[in-house]
This record gives C-alpha cells, structure tokens and sequence, in this order.
C-alpha cells in the first residue's frame, strides 16, 4: 500500500512538471540560448520579405505603434501583455535595424565597456545634464 501511494506520489510530480513546461512554446529553453545575433537572423527569417517590402518609412511607424502598446500594458501593469510587448518591441526593432543594414550586436557593442559617455558601470552620468544630449 505504502509503496503504491509513493508510486503514484512520484508519478504526479514527474507529469506536472513537463505541464507547467509545456505553457512555454516548445522551443522557449533553446531560444534562451540565442544571442541577440541571432535573434536578429530569426526575426529576419520570419519579417524580412514583408517588412523591407512594406519599406523603411512604414515599418518604423509599426515600431513607434508596437511601443504604444508596450507603454498601454505597462500603464495598466498588465505584467504578460508587458512582457509580449517587450518583445514585439524588439523585434519591430530587430526588423528595422535589418532594413537598415545594421547589426543590432555590432551595434550594441558600444556599451560593453560601460555607459559610452562616462565609461563606467553603473553609470555615474549626471541624469539632468545628459539628458539630451
Ligand atoms: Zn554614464
């Protein structure tokens, strides 16, 4: 009896784990490993044809709408729509760097070495006075 109990004691756990998994699209874990490079490659892959024919003009004004969205489900504190709109953000963003011809980790190594202005990190910039420029 004691060992049939554990059994299925054991056996529930093993099942709910996988569930509680499975809420994340299959590949979520080994997209976790992908670097921003290659996030840019993926979102290309899925976008490119359609945004670069759409052009420069009209995709940047889908990014400036898709950061609406962000800035409305942050405003409600809506933490899942935040955290879908993060990242149609970044990939509107990925998109139009594409288009550009720019390479969002080349880009971003700029700030490898610190905050670009005062080379430190954190930051020690003065907020107010850098604001602008
Ligand atoms: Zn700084």
């Amino acid at each position: 009896m004691r060992f049939g109990f554990a059994l299925r004691f054991r056996i529930t756990i093993s099942v709910r784990r996988p569930t509680k998994r499975s809420s994340k699209p299959p590949n979520a874990k080994l997209s976790l490993l992908m670097n921003l490079n290659e996030y840019q490659r993926l979102i290309e892959k899925i976008y490119f044809e359609k945004d670069s024919k759409r052009g420069l003009d009209k995709t940047f004004n889908w990014l400036v709408e898709e950061i609406g969205e962000f800035s409305r489900a942050i405003r409600k504190k809506d933490k899942k729509r935040v955290k879908e709109e993060f990242a149609d953000c970044l990939a509107w963003l990925l998109s139009v760097g594409s288009i550009l011809g720019i390479d969002a980790e080349e880009a971003m190594a700029k700030y490898t070495k610190g905050c670009p202005k005062c080379h430190h990190s954190p930051c020690r910039c003065d907020e107010e006075r850098n604001r602008d420029s």
